[in-house]
């Protein structure tokens, strides 16, 4: 591509001018790899950004988009419908926690948060509690890039450029905790009592009738993989449910398999109120977010209103796209037929165990991991945050053949569940080499 050819698109959560002096660049994907521009096979260690999760260019997800579009491009979801758009909640409903079985279609996560968070709101009032209007989340908590998202999301690059956000929104400490917990396997030991500290919070600062949702992500993926303690997070809905607190899981990340079951809730065997989820949902083919709710919830608005009235004021042209509900279905389908979230389940014990071999490597400070995610966070270079791990990000892209996401001096795996015992020895095993070479 010529110099001129980069200058138009101005890139996302991209370092614009350093990418432009030397791109990056994908052109194909199968399976387990990307091939570059210049014809390497890339390792995929995260999944595209967390998305991928049966692997790239799934043939029967293409399929399924492309007769798709083929038969019917678009229909509005206002006041109108096309079958497809039930047929995908129907799927996804099949394999929400049960009793979450009410689903509202959107594009991607931040508007899923954003979607959340305005249910939450609109949910107290139409059950005639307005008071609560607050809403919480937590330090380092990423929930998208829309107001809402950022309001309650906790990492401060996200939010600095962009004025005070959402009034009323308040946030608790994050968990994570090196000095107990570094080179934790699964779950950390030390800090569920973190989760007391919301309580206190709401009694100290708040009058708790006044707090409509609690906004968490089970694993803290984009900050860096941070892990709830063990207990931490049946404690939170604890609290949620004693002061009727609606508590929102954030499964954008942990949705779809990522822990070796449907979702987190599954894995904690915790009933959240609602689920935002995105990513997976069509295997990342064409973009598609939602909002599981449960049948309460769903009810309180149809009883509140008139049966020939609008129960809920929000909604998207794309709500349901007919390419995004064919590739939600064919993904479910996938998931099921090759039986993915066990076979992530299965692997993520071997995963763990070639995660930690990184340990004592140079700067390597802490790994943790569950499932099939890990982070490993480095020492930072005097002075220079980030500079490091995006150091060893370069290596392992133009030396390494291998892709891996880093945030800060954290580097985050999430590689595709399908991914095979050698190809994990070949993910770890490049990156060491990259992270010795860095030092
Ligand atoms: N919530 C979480 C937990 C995420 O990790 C992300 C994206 O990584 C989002 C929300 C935003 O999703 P999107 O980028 O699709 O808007």
């Amino acid at each position: 591509m010529s110099k001129q050819q980069f200058e138009h698109l101005w890139m996302p959560f991209t370092a614009n001018r350093q990418f432009k002096s030397q791109p990056r660049l994908i052109k194909a994907a199968k399976g387990m790899y990307f091939t570059s521009e210049d014809d390497r096979q890339i390792l995929d260690g995260t999944a595209g950004l967390w998305c991928v999760n049966a692997g790239h260019n799934h043939p029967k997800i293409v399929d399924a988009i492309q007769r798709q579009a083929a038969t019917l491009d678009f229909a509005p979801t206002f006041q109108m419908a096309h079958p497809l758009a039930f047929e995908a909640a129907t799927a996804l409903a099949g394999i929400t926690p049960k009793g979450l079985d009410r689903i509202f279609f959107c594009n991607d996560g931040s508007e899923g948060v954003d979607t959340a968070l305005k249910m939450a709101l609109a949910y107290h009032r139409v059950r005639g509690d307005a008071g609560r209007h607050r809403l919480i989340g937590r330090e380092r908590g990423y929930h998208g890039v829309g107001f809402g998202g950022i309001s309650v999301g906790g990492i401060a690059g996200n939010r600095k450029q962009f004025g005070p956000g959402l009034a009323g929104v308040d946030h608790l400490k994050h968990p994570l905790d090196i000095d107990r917990n570094a080179f934790s396997k699964g779950l950390p030991q030390h800090g569920a009592e973190l989760a007391n500290e919301f309580e206190q919070r709401l009694l100290a600062l708040h009058d708790p009738s006044t707090i409509a949702a609690l906004i968490v992500e089970p694993i803290q993926g984009s900050t860096g993989v941070i892990i709830p303690p063990r207990g931490y997070l049946q404690k939170i809905r604890e609290i949620c449910s004693k002061h009727g607190i609606l508590l929102i899981f954030d499964e954008v990340i942990t949705g779809f398999g990522r822990l070796g079951s449907a979702f987190a809730a599954d894995y904690f065997d915790i009933k959240p109120d609602m689920i935002v989820l995105a990513k997976g949902l069509t295997n990342a083919a064409v973009p598609m977010g939602a909002v599981v709710c449960n049948t309460s919830i769903y009810d309180s608005f149809m009883q509140a209103a008139p049966p020939d009235a609008i129960e809920f004021f929000h909604g998207y042209t794309y709500s349901a796209h007919p390419l995004a509900c064919a590739a939600a279905i064919a993904s479910i389908e996938v998931y099921r037929e090759e039986n993915i979230f066990q076979a992530a389940a299965d692997m993520a014990s071997y995963f763990e165990a070639a995660a930690h071999q990184l340990r004592g490597l140079p700067h390597v400070k802490d790994v943790r991991n569950l499932g099939m995610v890990c982070g490993i966070e480095l020492e930072p270079q005097v002075g220079k945050t980030t500079t490091r791990a995006f150091d060893v990000f370069h290596r392992c892209f133009w030396e390494k053949d291998l892709l891996i996401r880093t945030t800060g001096d954290i580097i985050a795996l999430s590689p595709p569940l399908i991914i095979s015992k050698a190809e994990i020895d070949c993910l770890f095993g490049r990156l060491a080499e990259a992270i010795r070479e860095q030092a």
